[in-house]
């Protein structure tokens, strides 16, 4: 009795809401799809040591592929989509998958670790995106090294300057570690007085091989407590988020960019989640926390109708974190240690 009022009432949300409406009437439209596995940095926080088993290559969605699937979700009601990875730009056809992407009637963007931004600005432009995601973790050329076990600081920092001048939006994401980069805090929203980006604080969250605990996150509490006692009260301004941000932004008065805290471990924004990933093995998740994935690409390359798969992964989303409704089940690593590294979800 219990299961059958859920269903019709999981019904009749579905369709009072798009065909990517869940059982919570969270209405999905942003897809955020992963190019590849692969990478040029090999950041502690995001994959272990020694690498990932990589799915094989025939396993991987093609430029086409990627193009079917994601007209289907636009179809379905998607109207953002983000590409993100491993890097996406180190795919051999990246330029000609934001082509074909940037013919659908979509707000196209990226998340990259803008080593080689600088190569796709004249793609970027002609597709028409307007503002990027780009990872840095320190403002230290050597705090990079250790972080990325790769030497590209001055690069991509040169890159995040030429994105700018070029006049994109720029946000730099920079995931905060206790006693690595913390003390950097200040320091990176000083940057957004010279520059006008986005700086984003985002807390250390668990994946597989990425040796998370507790005692390395830096919350949203400690981060603002911080701020408070580095400026001003009544220069520290609380800016208005959207509804479906993760971000709870804030601006120093007369400084031209702003900063903004994504705290998805001790603050989440689930109940205006959005998102829905598709891995570059054509998986798609419900949740960036939930190991259970539903294959698309098999049944597409068999011929088959993805909706109904797509249809019921939105519909089987639980309402926060998969489940990890409390911040004490982040202690438990049975909660977390089933999933992918982020390398491979594609965050
Ligand atoms: N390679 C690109 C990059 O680094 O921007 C895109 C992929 S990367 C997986 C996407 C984002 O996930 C990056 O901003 C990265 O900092 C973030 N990320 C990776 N592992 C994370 C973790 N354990 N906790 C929080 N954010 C993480
Ligand atoms: Fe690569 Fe981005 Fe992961 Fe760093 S965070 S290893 S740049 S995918």
């Amino acid at each position: 009795m219990t299961k059958l009022s859920f269903r019709s009432h999981a019904a009749k949300k579905f369709e009072e809401g798009s065909p990517l409406t869940d059982t919570f009437g969270r209405k999905h439209n942003y897809l955020r799809i992963s190019l590849t596995e692969r990478c040029n940095l090999r950041c502690t926080y995001c994959m272990p040591a020694e690498g990932i088993q990589l799915s094989p290559k025939e396993h991987i969605m093609t430029y086409e592929e990627i193009y079917t699937i994601a007209k289907k979700f636009v179809q379905m009601g998607v109207t953002k989509i983000r590409l993100t990875g491993g890097e996406p730009l180190v795919r051999k056809d990246a330029a000609l998958i934001l082509e074909k992407l940037a013919s659908l009637p979509v707000q196209l963007t990226l998340t990259t670790n803008g080593v080689i931004v600088d190569r796709f600005i004249d793609h970027f432009k002609k597709c028409g995106i307007k503002t990027l995601n780009i990872s840095l973790d320190s403002l230290h050329s050597h705090k990079n090294k250790e972080i990325t076990r790769r030497s590209y600081f001055e690069k991509v920092y040169q890159n995040i300057i030429l994105l700018v001048n070029e006049g994109f939006f720029v946000k730099v994401n920079c995931v905060l570690m206790k006693g690595f980069n913390d003390d950097e805090i200040i320091d990176f929203i000083n940057l957004s007085k010279k520059l006008p980006i986005q700086v984003r604080f985002i807390e250390f969250m668990p994946f597989d091989g990425n040796r998370w605990n507790m005692d390395k996150l830096v919350s949203l509490e400690e981060i603002l407590s911080k701020v408070r006692s580095s400026y001003k009260k009544e220069d520290i301004v609380k800016l208005e988020d959207a509804p479906n941000d993760t971000t709870k932004s804030y601006q120093i008065k007369g400084y031209q960019g702003n900063f903004a805290v994504i705290s998805s471990v001790t603050n989440p924004f689930c109940d205006g989640c959005n998102r829905i990933r598709l891995t570059a093995n054509g998986q798609i998740k419900n949740c960036l926390f939930s190991s259970k994935e539903s294959d698309l690409l098999t049944p597409l390359r068999a011929g088959k109708s993805i909706t109904p798969i797509i249809q019921k992964t939105v519909q089987s989303k639980l309402k926060i974190r998969n489940g990890m409704d409390t911040l004490d089940k982040f202690g438990q690593p049975s909660a977390h240690s089933n999933n992918r590294s982020m390398i491979a979800i594609g965050g």
